[in-house]
């Protein structure tokens, strides 16, 4: 069986009626990226840069960002590699954030929120990624997300950085491709418009899940409640997938759903234009796309 999978590899992901789809990795360290080589992913999906702040006893510099982000885009060697920006809060703490403790964490100062009210941790972050893409295809997304308005904030900020190192004479891309990922309801329920303001979405389906049922996806009592197959999950997806179509954008899932290959075929029928797995599911997502109609 082992040997099967392994002449998937250099194969394109294509069902049996010709619709193909981009299989991507999910990663959250730089060490994971042998993995994803070694799976012969067609990118990096989402990159959980938490790992830089979370493992470090202070804020990470644009440095030591930069060279980490620069080594992932080099070593996948031209294939897509999509960084998710700063995702911190809720479940992932770092004691230098200084961050209070909250009634309801999840629900709490986190992830873009922290990036918009603290423009210095946002900025560096962005010229690190920014610089970065000089070396690959850097793809950036934002997590969190629930409105336009936080979009074009961001898109003024990253407009400064671009600005910042024009003038400082330091090379960069320009078309860096930006996306949001769809993980709250309302995300879903804006889609349209955010749709109109980014290059991709990416459903983040593990938060979708626990925001969509109320349901905490870090209590172990409720795991009987976390039902990421309810309708109502899958419907969100749907609609995200046909507004970003609509304005001629591709949607991706980077959640744990993406590796539920009772579902490839439905979200092969929606549309979806990438799934992003972790890089032991590549191979075995890979032969269920082929023989989904
Ligand atoms: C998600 O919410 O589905 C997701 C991919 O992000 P994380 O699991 O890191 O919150
Ligand atoms: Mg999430």
């Amino acid at each position: 069986k082992k040997e099967l999978l392994e002449q998937l590899k250099g194969k394109e992901n294509v069902t049996k009626s010709g619709q193909k789809v981009n299989v991507y990795a999910n990663i959250g360290n730089l060490s994971d990226v042998g993995a994803v080589l070694k799976n012969d992913a067609g990118g990096i999906g989402l990159f959980r840069s938490e790992f830089l702040y979370l493992e470090s006893e202070t804020f990470p510099t644009e440095e030591q960002q930069f060279k980490v982000y620069k080594q992932v885009a080099e070593n996948m060697a031209g294939k897509r590699v999509i960084i998710r920006t700063l995702d911190i809060g809720a479940d992932k703490q770092a004691e230098y954030f200084g961050l209070d403790k909250e009634e309801n964490p999840a629900l709490g100062y986190r992830a873009i929120r922290i990036c918009l009210t603290r423009p210095e941790i946002f900025k560096t972050q962005l010229r690190a990624l920014y610089r970065a893409s000089a070396y690959g295809q850097i793809a950036i997304m934002f997590p969190m997300i629930i409105s336009v308005d936080e979009v074009k904030k961001i898109k003024e900020m990253i407009q400064v950085v671009q600005e910042e190192l024009t003038e400082e004479g330091v090379d960069f891309r320009k078309d860096v491709e930006i996306g949001v990922m769809i993980e709250t309801p309302a995300a879903v329920m804006v889609s349209h418009e955010l749709a109109k303001e980014v290059d991709f979405f990416s459903v983040g389906t593990n938060d979708l899940t626990q925001y969509t049922l109320a349901i905490d996806r870090q209590n172990q009592k409720l795991e009987p409640f976390y039902d990421a197959h309810h309708p109502a999950v899958l419907s969100m997806i749907r609609i995200a997938a046909e507004n970003a179509h609509r304005e001629g954008k591709w949607i991706g899932i980077c959640g744990e759903l993406a590796a539920d290959l009772s579902l490839t075929g439905t979200f092969l029928e929606m549309g979806i234009d990438e799934l992003s797995v972790a890089p032991g599911m590549i191979l075995p997502l890979r032969k269920t796309v082929r023989e989904c109609e």
